[in-house]
């Protein structure tokens, strides 16, 4: 038997609505904050993101799923999408006829891929959630909305239990002299690291902030952070951030030694952390990008976003509202007929249940009133209507209420009334 590949897995019916609760919670937090959604391709050129991400990043060094095409051009399947989304908006000048300042918002939903070691939370083919704020302006009032923008979300879906956490991770230039400051004090202690910190040493020393074990967690809390060495500019930018999160009443940690996985990322950066998600807890992820469009070819471009990942927001979704969803996912009514008669009648007052906007089942094999009965329950509806001869011939049915047993005789218009109720 042929079954998924390591790292995929297929979503099953019964998780669906879960999934789509977590969509729909997010369609309606992008209308509201004024988001247009873009569809981007699954493939895209390999440039795009060894360019856009960055060579040295573990994404593009050790996790992409890259091909040669028949024509010998490189083709990766997408890693991450905001490098796909920023191309979109340069190919097709999104930023034609833009007030000074004026930004455009867009949002996406859709599967990416790493090649990363599977586990609980983390698979090779997962599912994001992402906006972006892309234009003329850095303004940190920017950031500002797309964390009030996200906290609302949170709480529309009853989590609350996550924690914010911010950094700056300073501009381009302010990087390069402190990766040089960051390498000289690693190489002081280097001997002290782990193996996959000596190697983070070698190709990109910001990483060894993420290595997880405790023995070199207290060494890399001695190290300099990039918070200290941002210049002025980089730090008002920081402190207008932060205010505009106070005005908010929006709790955050400030994390120096946060740095996100991407190169891509100047000044702020944030992550969203899940109360109950074990060691892959990184729920949203997110940061200003400048100089991104520039990477890939654009005009100069300043960009704000965010990703996060919806196999985690589905698993992060307390168990109340869970039931909820589930409860509402729920048929209103399944029909059970018996003969033949009565088959096609139901099939009938189906399709006028169908029409009024109802959820209605229907089971095609003529069975008896136990087994039918039986099926009706299994559907998950909340009522099963019940259609003999004698029903056609009076022309109402029996209504029962799978949950009481009560039962009630209505003709199809009280049965449409009594169901939308
Ligand atoms: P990143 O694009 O790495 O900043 O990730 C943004 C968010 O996507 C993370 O916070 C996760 O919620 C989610 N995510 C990233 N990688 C994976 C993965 N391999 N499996 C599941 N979710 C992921």
């Amino acid at each position: 038997m042929i079954q998924t590949i390591r790292g995929t897995r297929d979503i099953l019916p019964a998780d669906i609505p879960l999934w789509q609760r977590v969509e729909e919670a997010a369609r309606e937090a992008f209308r509201r904050y004024g988001y247009s959604e873009i569809r981007t391709p699954i493939i895209e050129k390999t440039e795009l993101f060894t360019r856009g991400v960055g060579e040295a990043t573990d994404i593009v060094h050790k996790e992409m799923y890259t091909f040669t095409d028949r024509n010998e051009e490189s083709i990766t399947l997408r890693p991450e999408a905001t490098a796909s989304v920023v191309r979109a908006y340069i190919q097709h000048r999104l930023y034609a006829n833009r007030a000074p300042g004026e930004v455009t918002k867009l949002y996406y939903i859709g599967p990416m891929f790493r090649r990363e070691r599977p586990q609980a939370g983390r698979y090779r083919q997962f599912y994001q959630i992402g906006g972006e704020v892309i234009g003329a302006s850095d303004d940190p009032m920017i950031e500002a909305e797309v964390i009030e923008m996200l906290d609302w979300f949170l709480i529309s879906l009853g989590i609350e239990d996550s924690q914010l956490l911010v950094n700056s991770v300073g501009d381009s230039h302010e990087r390069g002299p402190y990766l040089e400051k960051l390498r000289e004090s690693i190489a002081a202690v280097l001997d002290r690291l782990c193996n996959d910190c000596r190697h983070r040493y070698e190709t990109n020393a910001l990483r060894v902030f993420d290595c997880k074990f405790e023995n070199c967690q207290e060494i890399i809390a001695g190290l300099p952070t990039i918070t200290d060495a941002i210049g002025a500019e980089s730090r008002a930018h920081f402190e207008q951030f932060k205010s505009h999160l106070d005005a908010r009443c929006i709790a955050y940690t400030v994390n120096p030694r946060m740095v996100r996985g991407l190169d891509y990322y100047s000044r702020t950066a944030f992550e969203i952390i899940g109360g109950h998600l074990g060691a892959q807890n990184t729920l949203v992820g997110g940061g200003r990008y400048d100089g991104l469009a520039e990477t890939i070819g654009g005009p100069p471009t300043k960009g704000f976003g965010f990703a996060f990942g919806l196999d985690r927001m589905v698993m992060s979704m307390p168990e109340a509202e869970a039931a909820r969803v589930r409860e509402r996912a729920r048929p209103d009514v399944f029909l059970v007929h018996l003969g033949e008669a009565a088959r096609n009648h139901a099939a009938f007052i189906a399709r006028k249940l169908r029409a009024a906007g109802l959820a209605a089942g229907m089971d095609f094999t003529d069975r008896k009133m136990k087994k039918a009965m039986a099926l009706a329950s299994e559907s998950g509806a909340r009522f099963a209507l019940i259609i003999g001869d004698n029903e056609i011939a009076a022309g109402v049915y029996a209504l029962k209420n799978l949950e009481t047993g009560e039962q009630q005789s209505l003709d199809v218009e009280a049965i449409i009334e009594k169901l939308k109720r």
